[in-house]
């Protein structure tokens, strides 16, 4: 029986499990499929305060876990594959194996869109990144391909084009789905051009992106770009598979949250399932602060606390 389980150890997950920990909570992170989430995925974070020199994404992650572990915070490196929240103590399963708690951090993040095409698995992180703010200075002077085309396709783009020789957009209809003024923005800047009615079929290279294979929808040609990076802006799916029938969700399955209170007592959000504007690091850190605090001081008006 623990105070709080913790979904998700992503910098939200984890910054909320260092609180809770510190404040005396026994708590579980259940850490889904990666300890750090997106930020394991990023080569080089030059944003988080307090490391003047950078650090990779996944040093980040360890010193977030150690640091969540110095105050003893327990963690299973596990999916949870089923939750109960009809009543308290909730209860998470993760295979056969239940763990209860008075209460429970969501913090499982989402994922990118994938375009689930031979070489993105093996050089995601080697090349095909997600984010530019996390990874643009590393293409300085260097050519970049974004595939999209949404308000984040085009935003990444002009945020890439600060930084890289070339910008190439490649989208898979003739029409752009983002906003009139982010597109009249990548159209007036030299550095991008855009690729309509063109698919990536295959992304090249062994250790490193060096390339993709394109697909001209329209005529049909096919053609090989050379490329040191790809930017994967085709969307996001928020993690909540899981908690489907148990916490009350929109339409697109983000929880309705208030803050990081859910409408169940004792269930919080933190990290990106609640943040549609920011989604940085640091932001996450904060929420998942604020849900840690919110999980303490509901535990403490608990009668039996
Ligand atoms: P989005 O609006 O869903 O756009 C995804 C884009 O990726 C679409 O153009 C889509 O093509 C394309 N796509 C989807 N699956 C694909 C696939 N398998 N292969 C190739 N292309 C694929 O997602 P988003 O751009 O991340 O935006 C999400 C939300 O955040 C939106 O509400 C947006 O307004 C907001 N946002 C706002 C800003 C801003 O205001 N600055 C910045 C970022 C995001 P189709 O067009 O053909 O469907």
């Amino acid at each position: 029986m623990y105070d709080v389980i913790i979904l998700g150890a992503g910098p939200a997950g984890l910054t909320a499990a260092l609180y809770a920990a510190r404040g005396k909570l026994k708590s579980l992170v259940i850490t889904g499929p990666m300890v750090g989430g997106q930020i394991a995925l990023t080569y080089q974070v030059d944003n988080y305060p307090g490391f003047p020199d950078g650090l990779t994404g996944l040093e980040l992650s360890e010193r977030f876990k150690a640091h969540a572990e110095r105050f003893g915070a327990e963690f299973i490196d596990a999916e949870a594959t089923r939750v109960d929240l009809a009543s308290n103590p909730y209860r998470v399963w993760v295979g056969d194996r239940v763990y209860e708690a008075s209460s429970l951090i969501v913090a499982t993040g989402m994922t990118h869109m994938r375009l689930g095409v031979p070489g993105e698995d093996r050089l995601m992180g080697r090349g095909v990144f997600v984010c530019a703010t996390c990874d643009a200075l590393l293409y300085e002077d260097r050519k970049v391909v974004v595939v999209g085309g949404g308000d984040s396709a085009l935003q990444e783009a002009l945020d890439l084009a600060k930084f890289a020789s070339e910008v190439t957009i490649v989208h898979r209809r003739d029409e752009l789905r983002a906003c009139r003024c982010l597109t009249d923005k990548a159209l007036g800047e030299p550095r991008i051009k855009l690729l309509y009615s063109t698919v990536v079929e295959e992304i090249l290279g062994e250790k490193r992106i060096t390339g993709v294979r394109l697909r001209d929808l329209k005529t049909g040609e096919v053609k090989v770009v050379d490329t040191d990076g790809l930017l994967l802006a085709i969307g996001w799916n928020p993690n909540t598979t899981v908690l489907r029938g148990e916490l009350e969700m929109d339409e697109s399955g983000y929880p309705k949250t208030d803050g990081v209170k859910t409408s169940k007592p004792g269930v919080f959000v933190a990290g990106d399932l609640i943040d549609r504007n920011y989604r940085q690091v640091v932001t996450s850190c904060g929420s998942g602060c604020g849900a840690a605090l919110e999980a303490i001081h509901w535990l403490e008006a608990q009668p039996r606390h």
